[in-house]
């Protein structure tokens, strides 16, 4: 069994981290930290993100697993680094500077980030690569859709999915249209849309003059992105310092 930390403890993810953890015998959550007022997530007490460097050094967790927010996320990450404890983050939203602490701090412990811990968006982009290179001249737009309270868009997993498009072909972006704007060859758009408790709904559509494909993942319960953050804490364990990602994971 690994002992980890959680940040973003009270947040809509933290939450289903420790709840997911507490149904498995190869995670304990050791120390819970959130920025909220809340004294209790699940059972676990809630601790002050002032206090991180101590908090490492007192409950020595094996990973940290972070889903908060961007600026929480890079100086966890020095703490991480300082502590030497491996790092595990579903944060989304970072700017080039937090990207780059990330990678900084990668030198010195594992590092693992990944937009999605959803296995079948590692699926979906091997898929999107296939159908790229396939239909190479097919209109492509992509689709996100999320809870009415995610700050970032478009989603980092759409982000994703775009620079896996990008390794098989040259494109413009095209945030949303509006009046006249008619499209252009080579673009490729991307809507986003806010509404209710959605999880995290993607679409990618391939269209040529007589065919569509369309390629749709939908995560339906946030213990998807939970079971494989954890899933990700537990193969951190023990590896050398640098940068991973969620498909080194599956690889194993
Ligand atoms: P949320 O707003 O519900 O939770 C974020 C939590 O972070 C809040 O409880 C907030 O109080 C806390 N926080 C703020 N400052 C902090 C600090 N300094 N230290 C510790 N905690 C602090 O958001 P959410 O829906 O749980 O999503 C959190 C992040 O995870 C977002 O960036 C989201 O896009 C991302 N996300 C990633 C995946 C994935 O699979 N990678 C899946 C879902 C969400």
């Amino acid at each position: 069994m690994i002992r980890i930390g959680v940040s973003g403890a009270a947040g809509r993810m933290g939450r289903t981290v420790i709840e997911t953890a507490a149904d498995r015998e190869d995670v304990a959550v050791v120390v819970a930290i959130d920025d909220a007022d809340a004294e209790m997530v699940a059972e676990k007490p809630v601790h002050d993100p002032a206090d991180v460097p101590a908090l490492l050094a007192t409950h020595e967790p094996d990973a940290m697993v972070d889903f908060s927010v961007p600026a929480a996320t890079a100086s966890l990450a020095d703490a991480c680094g300082e502590a030497g404890v491996p790092l595990v983050t579903g944060t989304t939203g970072l700017t080039d500077d937090q990207r780059a602490a990330l990678e900084a701090i990668s030198e010195d412990v594992p590092v693992l980030k990944a937009a999605n811990f959803a296995r079948g968006i590692q699926a979906l982009l091997e898929t999107v690569r296939a159908a790229a290179s396939a239909l190479p001249g097919y209109d492509t737009e992509l689709t996100e859709t999320h809870h009415n309270g995610k700050q970032d868009a478009p989603s980092g997993t759409a982000e994703t999915i775009l620079d896996a498009l990008a390794e098989e072909r040259d494109f413009e972006e095209t945030y949303g249209r509006e009046g006249i704007q008619p499209r252009e060859d080579g673009e490729v758009g991307v809507h986003v849309r806010r509404a209710g408790d959605v999880r995290g709904e993607h679409e990618i559509m391939f269209a040529g003059n007589d065919e569509v494909l369309t390629l749709t993942h939908r995560a339906e319960d946030r213990g998807v992105f939970a079971a494989g953050a954890l899933d990700a804490a537990v193969w951190i364990d023990g590896r050398d310092q640098g940068f991973y990602t969620f498909g080194d994971v599956i690889e194993g």
